[in-house]
């Protein structure tokens, strides 16, 4: 069974709070008994684990001419973890082709 933690504050303390419904279907709603926010499973897959300073921060390096294993040991660095592949995803996914 995966682990679920919540997408805001990462803690994996939660209560099940009914659920929510939409046109197409009902989502159990999850109730984080840490920072008392609501969220869906669907919440969890959607949201990006790192925040937009960190993607920026990771593309930036990989654009500045570091090598994707010294971007990735940079950021951990920084306190994130992040692989080398997640980073050339987010370059490929953020930046345009007429800027690399
Ligand atoms: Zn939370």
């Amino acid at each position: 069974m995966q682990k679920i933690s919540c997408p805001y504050c990462k803690s994996n303390k939660m209560v099940f709070r009914g659920y929510r419904y939409n046109e197409k279907s009902k989502k159990r709603l999850r109730l984080c008994k840490s920072c008392g926010r609501k969220f869906t499973l669907r919440n969890v897959y959607f949201r990006m684990r790192f925040s937009p300073v960190e993607i920026k921060r990771a593309v930036s390096l990989y654009k500045k001419g570091f090598s994707l294993a010294e971007a990735k040991l940079r950021m951990e660095r920084e306190g994130v973890r992040v692989s080398r592949w997640t980073i050339l995803k987010w370059y490929k996914k953020y930046t345009k082709p007429e800027d690399r």
